[in-house]
Parts: structure tokens; C-alpha cells; sequence
């Protein structure tokens, strides 16, 4: 399919060749170059991230700061007229303090605090001896649709995955090299640096060992994640000093010198891989490298933020239509002893039949027993309740157009005995881990159960999943709505209390059960629900744990149609 200008979602916009470059190595894929207006002199890499489509764009060589920065993005939106938000990707120089511990190769991402938008500007003017921080106005919020993609992502470990991304990124190109531990060296603040001899001069060699600030070793080398302020400024930030005094002024954990450029016209993320500590010791070993840790930080922003209308988005067409909830990539985290279970119905999980009708959500509950009110991410992809019987599945879905919908529900409730094999055997991971004491409910229950075999003395009758409750509402406070945790163990019904108002509950009918039995998957019509100009919708299901062997269920996703 040919891809046009308005098929592109996101801006992404670096400062510096390197990060674009970074910025490629992350791509899904390059798409072919597109004509742009003459009016408009940038120069980009279009491609795709998992669902979206990405205009690339650098910042002309050798221009810094956040005035190129803001002609950079004005070109970008006028050729994008369908951009819905920015990213601006890159490096920055860390503050690392006592309550920070920030490290070269770590991220920071801005994330409003206060009365601030996540990105403050700095401008030292005539001021610069002194170093003094002056306020030049407020700038504004990432987009809300970026900030529900930080509250998912700040609420799983991603260190590991990025640096998956980053290996990935490493093999394309050596200049992305990793430095390691040994190359990174925080000196004291007031410790200037001593010019090396030569070619050497921005090196540390003719600097004090002595004045190397200890900090403990880490135990990864993963990159941590800082969220926090960042500083915007136009002038270089490379003095120790000036740099811990602004920072005690401001809290910013990051200095760069374009996002205040880009706040106020270009609503975007910034996210900064950290390549010094913005004192006058800085030099570039460690760019490339923190650029590729940025650019990998920033694809899962993406993985984790839902196309589709955001806040901006005033064209009603939607509403018409089914609204789609998610990304339907969801073959990742599905485990592959359910296709090896359950091989006609893998497609559910490998492709939807009609990107129109289903939509899964939530992830995988897996052979590992999650706990009740684990932390799930934004929508991301089907998951399975065979296994449970004690848990609470959420997802929570933002930029739905306002309206009134009704929820579809889809399941499986496979036929048998018990649960989901016909075969006759238990998959592998029906069972708790042996070593996961804390977790192994199916133990208690039946302590002579074994791996591989139905429990014995298990009545078909158990089989209703009897407590499968479907809820839908809006969330009391999206921020905390999925790290909110109930112990349905003891408040099987308590999950609405994390809803507001007006939320509706469809108590799963049994006699639905038996008609639906072995036929596959089924859509459970449920209950009209509102979505107002908050344009979110949370989603959950609660499953009340019985004591009892519990029926197979699967969970195929959800749908909203307008009504
Ligand atoms: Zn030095």
C-alpha cells in the first residue's frame, strides 16, 4: 500500500546526526521517501514502529537550540498535517545527585510535577557568570495520550527490554558501542577538568582518580529510567557547580538545549539518554550510545500508546465506526503451549479475521499464577484465563471518541471435563512453579494434584466459572488505576471501587455458560457505557477465587460499538 503524508501519526525530531541515526536503527521499517512542500527544508526518514507510521526529522548541522528546533517542527507539522504528537529523542547530560542516582547510558524522561509541564526553560542571558536560573515562561504537558503510555511503562521494568532494543540497535552499527562501567566517572562538582594533551584533550587521563565521586556498582547494566524535569536552555550546561545550583533551584534530573523549542507548538515527549553530567569534564564517548538507549526507550513508548484520535482529534468519523481499542500485535507474549494446546483457535492470537471485530486486551496471564491486581500495561494483547482462578484483569484505553457504546465481550469456555484439554493431559504451567510457594493456590487445593494429570475427585459441576464478573466504567483516577491492587480473595466484588460512578457490571449467566459451551468463541453483549470528554474507558474482569478447580475460560478481548 502507498503510504501518503497523512498516513504519518508521529514527529519524531533529534538534534544531532548520531540520533537520527539511532532513530533509524530502532525502525520496524524505512519506508520510501515522500515529496515534500519546497517551503519546507528538513530532511526525513519516514518508516514504521509497531502500529505507527514515523516522520524522522534532524535539526540542519551544526544548528543547536530551541529556535531551529521550533522551525524544525513547524515544517514537520505543516507536511504531517496528521502528526499527533512529537518525540523529541536524543541525548542530554545527566544531574546526578543524592536523591538521582543517574548514570551515563540511563534515560530521563519529561514528566509534568507541580505547575509544570515536564520541561522548564533555562536562560543564563547576561546572568551566565553567575549561573542563575531565570524563568522564561511556563511551557506546557506532554499530550495526555504520551502521559498514559509513561503511567503503563512506569509500571513494568523495562530496563531489560531496552537493552534487548539497544543489542539489536549495537549489531547495526559499532559506532553504538556500549562504554561500560569503568568509562563512566562522576567527579566532584567543584573539580574542574584538566585538559589532556593533544588529540586526548577532552579526555579524563590528566584528571584526579582522586576526585572520582564513589558511587556503589551496579548490579545490571540495563539503563534506569528517571521521569522527572527537564532543563531547556540554549547555552551548553558544562559547569559542575552551576549545574547542582540549578538543580537544587528546580529538581530538573536533565539538561538539553531544544525541547522548549518544541513544548508549546509541538506537543511532544522528551526523552533523553544521558551522555554526561553536564559539567565541564563532558565529552562525546558516550553520545551514540545514549542516543540508541533514547531511541529504544522511545519505541516503547510507542508500543505502548494507542493509534487512533487523541485529544487534538475533533473528526467525529470515528463514532460511526467500531473504535478500535488497540494494537492487535499481540503474538509476543503469547506462550506457545497454547497454540500447541489450542491449535485452532492460535488464529485468534495471531491475527484477528477482521480488524474490525475484535480487540484484545490486557496481557498474558501466565503459567506463573500472577497475583490479584497484578499491574497490567495499556491494552496490549489477549490473555488467557485458563489457568486462574483468582485475579483481576485491567485495561484501560484513552483517546475513545465520547459517546455512548456498548461492550462486547468475547471468551471461549472450552468443553471437557474440566478444563480446556480434551486431550486428557494438563498443558505445562497449569500448575504453579514449585519454587513459586507464595502463588500456588492449585497446591493448596489439591496438594496430591501432579503435573500433567487432572486432579483426581474433581467434580465437572466446579467447572462454572461462577464468579466471572465483566466490568466497564470509567476509571476514578487513571493515573493510579492500574497500580491500584485488590485482594479479590477477600473482596471478590471490590474491583468497581477503582471506577467511578455510573460503571456497569454483567455478572457472567449460566445458562449462557452451558449454551456457549464448545462453540468457539462468543461475543457477550454487555451493558451501554458512556465515555465523556475524558475519552477513556477502563475495562476489567474479576474472577473470585473459589477454592475450588475452576472451569477453562479464555479471554478473546473486548469491543465497543457505538450505539
Ligand atoms: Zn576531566
Amino acid at each position: 500500500m502507498e503510504l501518503k503524508r497523512c498516513d504519518y501519526t508521529v514527529g519524531w525530531i533529534c538534534a544531532i546526526p548520531i540520533e537520527k541515526t539511532a532513530a533509524i536503527a530502532v525502525l520496524d521499517e524505512v519506508h520510501k521517501p515522500l515529496r515534500v512542500p519546497a517551503t519546507d527544508t528538513n530532511s526525513y526518514t519516514l518508516g514504521r514502529l509497531g502500529e505507527h507510521n514515523v516522520a524522522i526529522a534532524c535539526l540542519p548541522s551544526g544548528h543547536y537550540g530551541t529556535v531551529p528546533a521550533a522551525a524544525v517542527a513547524i515544517n514537520m507539522r505543516n507536511s504531517f498535517p496528521a502528526i499527533r504528537f512529537g518525540l523529541m529523542v536524543g541525548i542530554g547530560g545527566g544531574v546526578p545527585s543524592a536523591s538521582n542516582d543517574i548514570r551515563l547510558g540511563d534515560i530521563v524522561v519529561s514528566q509534568p510535577s507541580g505547575d509544570s509541564g515536564g520541561v522548564i526553560q533555562y536562560d543564563f542571558g547576561k546572568t551566565i557568570e553567575k549561573g542563575r536560573f531565570v524563568h522564561t515562561g511556563s511551557l506546557n504537558s506532554p499530550p495526555t495520550v504520551l502521559l498514559s503510555a509513561l503511567s503503563a511503562l512506569q509500571a513494568i521494568i523495562l530496563g531489560s527490554t531496552i537493552s534487548t532494543i539497544v543489542q539489536d540497535g549495537e549489531q547495526q552499527d559499532d559506532r553504538f558501542f556500549y562504554p561500560g562501567p569503568t568509562a563512566d566517572q562522576l567527579f566532584h562538582s567543584d573539580y574542574d577538568h584538566v585538559p589532556g594533551v593533544g588529540r586526548q584533550v577532552d579526555t579524563c587521563r590528566q584528571c584526579s582518580s582522586a576526585q572520582v565521586v564513589s558511587r556503589p556498582e551496579r548490579t545490571y547494566d540495563d539503563p534506569h529510567i528517571h521521569y522527572g524535569l527537564i532543563a531547556s536552555g540554549n547555552q551548553v550546561m558544562k559547569h559542575g557547580k552551576t549545574r547542582d545550583r540549578i538543580a537544587n533551584e528546580t529538581g530538573v534530573l536533565c539538561f538539553e538545549m531544544e525541547a522548549a523549542g518544541l513544548m508549546n507548538n509541538f506537543p511532544c515527549l522528551v526523552v533523553r539518554g544521558i551522555c554526561d553530567y553536564s559539567d565541564s569534564h563532558k565529552n562525546k564517548r558516550w553520545q551514540p550510545y545514549a542516543a540508541l538507549v533514547a531511541a529504544a526507550y522511545a519505541k516503547e513508548v510507542l508500543r505502548h500508546t494507542p493509534t487512533g484520535s487523541d485529544d487534538d482529534d475533533d473528526d467525529d468519523e470515528d463514532t460511526r465506526e467500531t473504535y478500535h481499542l488497540s494494537p492487535k500485535d499481540f503474538t509476543a507474549v503469547h506462550d506457545e503451549d497454547l497454540d500447541q494446546d489450542y491449535p485452532d483457535m492460535s488464529f485468534w492470537y495471531r491475527e484477528p479475521l477482521d480488524p474490525d471485530s475484535h480487540y484484545p486486551i490486557g496481557v498474558q496471564v501466565d503459567a506463573r499464577f500472577r497475583r490479584p491486581g497484578s499491574i497490567l500495561p495499556i491494552g496490549d494483547t489477549v490473555l488467557t484465563l485458563r489457568r486462574i482462578c483468582n485475579l483481576i484483569i485491567r485495561g484501560c484505553f484513552r483517546g475513545i471518541a465520547p459517546g455512548r457504546y456498548q461492550v462486547q465481550w468475547i471468551f471461549w469456555f472450552p468443553a471437557g471435563r474440566n478444563c480446556p484439554p480434551s486431550s486428557g493431559h494438563v498443558p505445562n504451567g497449569f500448575y504453579p512453579e514449585a519454587d513459586d510457594v507464595e502463588n500456588s493456590v492449585l497446591e493448596r487445593v489439591f496438594p496430591t494434584a501432579i503435573p500433567g494429570e487432572f486432579p483426581p475427585e474433581v467434580d465437572s459441576a466446579f467447572c462454572f466459572p461462577w464468579s466471572l464478573l465483566l466490568i466497564a466504567g470509567q476509571p476514578r483516577n487513571f493515573g493510579s488505576y492500574l497500580l491500584e491492587t485488590i485482594d479479590v480473595d477477600k473482596h471478590p466484588l471490590a474491583a468497581p471501587v477503582l471506577l467511578r460512578e455510573g460503571f456497569k457490571e454483567q455478572p457472567l449467566d449460566p445458562g449462557l455458560w452451558n449454551t456457549k459451551r464448545n462453540t468457539g468463541w462468543c461475543i457477550i453483549h454487555g451493558d451501554i457505557v458512556d465515555v465523556d470528554d475524558s475519552k477513556q474507558i477502563a475495562l476489567m474482569i474479576t474472577k473470585h477465587f473459589e477454592r475450588q478447580w475452576v472451569g477453562g475460560f479464555s479471554f478473546g478481548g473486548v469491543k465497543l460499538v457505538p450505539v
